[in-house]
């Protein structure tokens, strides 16, 4: 009888124990995807962050505008400008968020470059190579409808989200220090931005540092290549450089790479016996960044691109798909530019203060 007891007892005390120690299991389990869940979140509002405010002179409502082909000065709206510049410099079919972060990107460039007195009879000019790019409601219209193959109705849709990312930012700005910041920005990065100081020589600029962009794989361009036979590249490279290169079609390694950057991209090659800066490399052969490997096959040597862009700023991309995941263009911006903040501006006396 004894034994029994034992035995009936040995069991439920195993019974009690496998049920303890699975749903103990399961709890943790659960807790455990909670818990990344919720920190996930959090890292995105902390992300986020708030704004700021920064009182200045003069909040200009209108602008002057030179458009360069007819030299024509046009005067018109401060939001009316910014809505022709973010269609030409982002598409529109980009996340909201995103389309916001590159409004304020425009805004910020258009206040820096008044301050800069550029121009004497403008504030800005259209041409994107000496300012930005701006186009006419029409001329934007025109290039969706034979570029995208976009209806009217369609054009309306994204003009609409374009006309909500710039009026739902008035006034916002990205400022470092209390200053307005050089708001570069570029297409897409292939992984990780760029420092300033790595392309355009020995300026440091605290909020342009080398940051990781995550999620740019599925865009377009991210990867590209470029196919040149040994004669096409010695052409190419003696075309506008002053020292001439003379390669050695039989040597393996027709592109040697002495030295990258920090973040990975290259920095210095030395083709038939000249060195070149990568940057110089990219214009002269058309690369799209300088993020690179070099293969040869056969006859011809293979540049295996990444990223597009000089990689300096904002990646556009990396915008969207940081807005995807739940940043704001609050976000975004601190994410791409180190340290700065995401201010509205405001003259004394205006209630704008108050609004945020
Ligand atoms: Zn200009």
């Amino acid at each position: 009888m004894k034994k029994f007891v034992f035995f009936y007892a040995f069991v439920l005390a195993l019974l009690v124990f496998t049920v303890v120690f699975y749903t103990n299991k399961l709890d943790k389990e659960s807790i455990g995807k909670d818990n990344v869940q919720n920190i996930y979140k959090e890292n995105i509002i902390e992300q986020n962050g708030k704004l700021t405010t920064l009182k200045v002179k003069e909040v200009k409502d209108r602008i002057k505008l030179k458009i360069s082909s007819t030299g024509q000065i046009k005067e018109l709206e401060t939001s009316e400008y910014i809505k022709g510049v973010l269609p030409a410099e982002m598409p529109p079919e980009y996340h909201i968020e995103a389309l916001k972060a590159q409004a304020i990107v425009a805004r910020t460039y258009l206040y820096k470059k008044m301050n800069s007195n550029a121009h004497k009879d403008a504030d800005i000019c259209d041409n994107p190579a000496h300012c930005q790019a701006w186009y006419s409601l029409d001329r934007l219209y025109d290039i969706w409808k034979r570029s995208k193959g976009y209806t009217e109705e369609e054009c309306n849709m994204y003009f609409a989200k374009v006309e909500q990312a710039v009026d739902s930012t008035k006034d916002i700005v990205v400022t470092y220090g209390g200053k307005y910041i050089n708001a570069y920005f570029h297409a897409c990065s292939g992984d990780k931005t760029e420092d300033v100081s790595a392309i355009w020589g020995k300026q440091n600029i605290p909020y342009l540092k080398s940051v990781e962009s995550k999620g740019e794989e599925g865009y377009k361009n991210y990867t590209s290549k470029v196919k040149l036979t040994v004669s096409d590249l010695q052409t190419k490279l003696n075309k506008s450089s002053t020292t001439k290169c003379s390669i050695n079609k039989d040597n393996e390694e027709i592109v040697e790479i002495l030295s990258y950057t920090n973040s990975g991209r290259i920095d210095k090659v030395k083709i038939g016996g000249v060195v070149y800066k990568a940057e110089e490399l990219r214009t002269l052969l058309g690369l799209r960044s300088t993020n690179f490997t070099v293969n040869k096959e056969g006859e011809k040597v293979i540049f295996n691109v990444k990223g597009n862009g000089h990689g300096v700023g904002m990646s556009q991309v990396g915008a969207d798909y940081y807005a995807k995941i739940g940043y704001t263009y609050i976000g975004i911006i601190k994410h791409y530019y180190t340290g700065v903040d995401v201010t509205k501006i405001y003259v004394e006396g205006d209630t704008k203060e108050n609004e945020i």
